[in-house]
């Protein structure tokens, strides 16, 4: 920045797109939204998906929808035509089921307003999201804020249920080739730098079968199972709160599912569980699965006939935060000053598309309005305040990252 009166363009702009910012309009876009059901599964999107792409369209996007399954179109919707940077704004069509409709007092599909908030599955999860990232996108399609950068937005099926379909899909087959991304999910809006790593783990018990009335002559996996899980919460668990880091939750792991038996007279041969582990930056996927196998080994070392295997359940990630200092986080940052909304960055605890993102090397970011908190329970719901920040915010880093206000960088 060389000139004083730059910032001075930059908030000029700022404006520009704020002002083209209308609450009912908001308001009434993500009611539209939310009132498609998209449960996932089956996860046909294909209704919302269209309310998008029109909306887009109409402000000046060029639109296209991709996708391999023809219930689950990816919007990708691209604004500016330049060599510039391209920021990509990335979110959720498809929703977690209802569960049972008695345990709702609001209508799941109403999208009903009560008190400054609005109901409905996938109102916070992530439809609020998507409403603020498609209307900061109308609303600097519609500003006329000059571009040194393009605009993507791009909102997917499938996230719900691993995201083969949605956001692998789209990053897979390079439909965004994005400089930055900022998905949009439940932080509260506050600026989260990436979300935490995985090292999920099998451990499988192995024994001998015998007749249950004579169980010396067996080797019980079940038993021998309790011995590893005991150890593991006695040697490992505490361990893991130490592991800390200054934006996440502290490492953690939770056996959350578990499998054994025969039958109700037979000494058990095989006993297995999950261990849902998940890991803070400087954590390493392996050797967390290294130090559950030599706690197991050691559990049943002294229980004869049984044997214990320790494996990686599904491939792990580690956690890559976005540094404080790149731009991308910094431009979020610049928009949670001026909106006086938090400006402390932070972690997200729970995984999302942006793995996808990360692993191809893009700077991807979380951010988004509602409460983690609220989310695939009954009675789901979002503040409207909340999504008109996330608007505003959303627009405002668009305009610092890709706007032509005169400066190398927001
Ligand atoms: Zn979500």
């Amino acid at each position: 920045m060389s000139e004083a009166t730059q910032p001075g363009r930059l908030h000029e702009l700022e404006e520009l797109v704020l002002a083209q910012i209308d609450q009912d309009e908001v308001v009434a876009f993500h009611q539209s939204i939310v009132r498609v059901p998209t449960v996932n599964r089956p996860g046909d999107v294909r209704e919302a998906s269209a309310i998008v792409d029109r909306t887009l369209r109409d402000a000046g996007f060029r639109t296209e929808s991709v996708g391999d399954l023809e219930e689950m179109p990816n919007v990708v919707a691209t604004l500016g035509n330049t060599s510039g940077p391209t920021l990509c704004f990335n979110s959720h069509l498809d929703v977690v089921p209802i569960g049972e409709r008695s345990a709702w007092s609001q209508d799941p599909w109403g999208a009903e307003i009560v008190d400054g908030r609005i109901y409905g599955r996938g109102a916070g999860d992530a439809k609020a999201s998507v409403a603020a990232q498609v209307m900061a996108g109308v609303a600097l399609a519609r500003s006329g804020v000059p571009l040194k950068g393009n605009l993507v937005v791009n909102e997917v099926a499938d996230e719900e249920v691993g995201g083969v379909h949605g956001a692998d899909f789209v990053v897979r087959e390079k439909h965004i080739v994005p400089d930055w991304v900022i998905i949009g999910e439940q932080t509260l809006n506050r600026v989260a730098v990436g979300e935490k790593g995985s090292a999920s783990t099998e451990v499988i018990v192995h024994g001998r079968t015998a007749h249950g009335a004579l169980p010396w002559e067996g080797a019980n996996a079940i038993e021998a199972m309790a011995e590893v899980i005991v150890a593991l919460r006695r040697e490992l668990w505490p361990e893991l709160e130490t592991r800390t880091h200054e934006f996440f939750h502290h490492s953690s792991a939770s056996i959350n599912l578990m499998e054994g038996g025969v039958k109700a007279n037979v000494v058990p041969d095989r006993a297995s569980f999950y261990i849902d582990r998940r890991i803070v930056p400087g954590e390493d996927p392996a050797q967390c699965i290294a130090e559950v196998d030599r706690i197991a080994q050691a559990a049943v070392a002294n229980l004869p006939g049984i044997r214990v295997e320790v494996r990686s359940a599904y491939p792990g990630r580690a956690s890559q935060p976005v540094p404080v200092d790149d731009p991308l986080v910094q431009a979020m940052i610049g928009a949670n000053v001026r909106l006086g909304l938090s400006t402390e960055p932070t972690g997200f605890s729970m995984g999302t598309d942006g793995r996808f993102f990360v692993d191809a090397g893009y700077p991807t970011i979380i951010y988004g309005p509602g409460d983690p908190k609220t989310a695939h329970i009954p009675d789901e719901w979002v503040g409207i305040d909340e999504i008109l920040e996330a608007t505003r915010a959303y627009a405002i880093a668009a305009v610092r990252l890709i706007g032509d206000h005169g400066e190398q960088e927001g």
